[in-house]
C-alpha cells in the first residue's frame, strides 16, 4: 500500500495558514485536502473519496494538526467546504462531513460541476451516453465499443460504487440542503480573502483557489501528471481550448511563491510548471499531426489512437482513445485538420 506523505503547514503573505492533509482516495491514489485557517471560518478543500479510509485519514489528520501545528480545531469545527472539482477524488467524502457538521456548513463549488456532485448517477448515465456516441464516430465497431465501455463502467465502479447508500447520500444532502448553505462558486469571486479562478478543462466548473500568494490548484496542475483530456463532444466545458486557456489564466496571474494540487507534491515555481506542461502538451500534439500526415489515407480516431498509443491496453486504451480524440479537436477546430464523416464514422486528414 502507499504511504501517506506527511501533514505540512504553509503560511500565506498575509498570514493565513493552510495546511496539507494527505489521505488515499482510493487504493493505488493519494490525494490531499487543505484546511485554511484565517480566512473565514475553518474551511476545508476538497473532501477526499469518501471510501475506504479516505475520511478517517482527513479526520485523523485534523485532529493530529493539534499535536504537529500551532493550530487548534475539531473536525466539527470544519465551517466550510470548498469544492475544486467533481471528481469523486475529491467530493465522495462531502457527504461524511455532511453528517458530522450538519446545518452549520457550507458547501462552495462551481455550478458547471454541480450535476456531477449532486445526482452523480443521472450525470454519469449521460456522461456515457455521450461517450458511447463519441466511440462509435471514432470508429470503433460493437464488441470494442462494448470493451471499452465496460472499462469505463468499472472504473467507475471502482471508484464508485462499492456503497450504493453512499453515492445517495453525496447526492442526498446538496440538493435537499441538510447543511447549512451552498455557495455558487464564479470566476474572479472574493470570499473571506480567497479569491476563485474558473480553470475549465480538467472539468467543466474545475476551480483554482488563491490565497495571497498560494494557489490550490486541485487538478488542473500538478507537478508530475498532465490531467486526462476529453474532447468536448463527450464533456462540455472540458477539451484542450478550455484546458490550454486555463493554463495562460494561472500564468497570468502575478505572484504565486507555491502552488498545491489536490495529489503529489507542492510546486514551487508554478510558472516554470506552466511552461512544461505547454512543452509536453505541444509534443503530443505534434505526434498525432505526424502520425496524420505520414497515412496514405484518411484516418479514424481509433487508428491515430493505436498508431500513437502502441501500448495502450484495456482502460488506457480509452484514456489513449480521448486524448487523442481532444486534440483532433482542438487541431480541427484551429484549421490544421479536417474531419470527414461518412457512415456516422469520422475520417481525419490534414487540411
Ligand atoms: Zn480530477
Ligand atoms: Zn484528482
Amino acid at each position: 500500500m502507499t504511504r501517506l506523505p506527511p501533514l505540512a503547514g504553509f503560511v500565506s503573505a498575509s498570514g493565513v495558514r493552510v495546511y496539507r492533509i494527505p489521505c488515499r482516495v482510493f487504493p493505488h491514489l493519494t490525494a490531499r485536502v487543505f484546511l485554511i485557517m484565517g480566512a473565514g471560518p475553518p474551511t476545508l478543500v476538497d473532501a477526499g473519496s469518501g471510501q475506504g479510509r479516505s475520511t478517517k485519514e482527513i479526520l485523523d489528520g485534523i485532529e493530529q494538526l493539534n499535536n504537529n501545528f500551532d493550530v487548534s480545531i475539531k473536525p466539527r469545527d470544519i465551517g466550510r467546504i470548498i469544492l475544486t472539482h467533481g471528481h469523486l477524488d475529491h467530493f465522495g467524502g462531502l457527504a461524511d462531513f455532511v453528517d458530522l457538521v450538519g446545518t452549520n456548513l457550507e458547501v462552495a463549488l462551481h455550478p458547471l460541476d454541480r450535476p456531477a456532485v449532486v445526482s452523480h448517477d443521472r450525470w454519469a448515465l449521460g456522461a456515457s451516453d455521450r461517450l458511447e456516441r463519441f466511440l462509435v464516430k471514432a470508429g470503433l465497431d460493437a464488441k470494442e465499443r462494448h470493451a471499452l465501455l465496460q472499462h469505463y463502467g468499472q472504473s467507475r465502479k471502482a471508484t464508485s460504487d462499492d456503497d450504493h447508500q453512499r453515492r445517495e447520500a453525496v447526492g442526498r444532502p446538496l440538493g435537499m440542503g441538510t447543511f447549512g448553505s451552498e455557495i455558487e462558486l464564479t470566476d474572479e469571486m472574493l470570499l473571506d480573502g480567497l479569491r476563485f479562478i474558473h480553470t475549465p478543462g480538467h472539468s467543466p466548473g474545475h476551480v483554482c483557489v488563491l490565497i495571497d500568494d498560494i494557489l490550490l490548484s486541485g487538478d488542473h496542475i500538478l507537478p508530475r501528471t498532465i490531467p486526462q483530456q476529453w474532447p468536448e463532444s463527450v464533456a462540455p466545458f472540458t477539451g484542450l481550448g478550455h484546458y490550454l486557456s486555463s493554463l495562460d489564466k494561472i500564468a497570468g496571474v502575478e505572484g504565486i511563491t507555491l502552488a498545491a494540487g489536490g495529489h503529489e507534491p507542492v510546486m514551487e515555481d508554478v510558472y516554470w510548471r506552466i511552461e512544461d506542461i505547454r512543452r509536453l502538451q505541444e509534443r503530443r500534439f505534434v505526434r498525432v499531426q505526424d502520425v496524420i500526415g505520414r497515412a496514405e489515407e484518411p484516418l479514424t480516431l481509433n487508428q491515430i489512437s493505436r498508431r500513437v498509443y502502441t501500448k495502450a491496453e484495456g482502460f488506457f486504451a480509452l484514456l489513449a482513445l480521448t486524448d487523442v480524440g481532444a486534440r483532433v479537436e482542438y487541431l480541427e477546430e484551429h484549421g490544421k485538420l479536417t474531419v470527414e464523416e461518412c457512415d456516422g464514422v469520422g475520417r481525419v486528414r490534414v487540411a
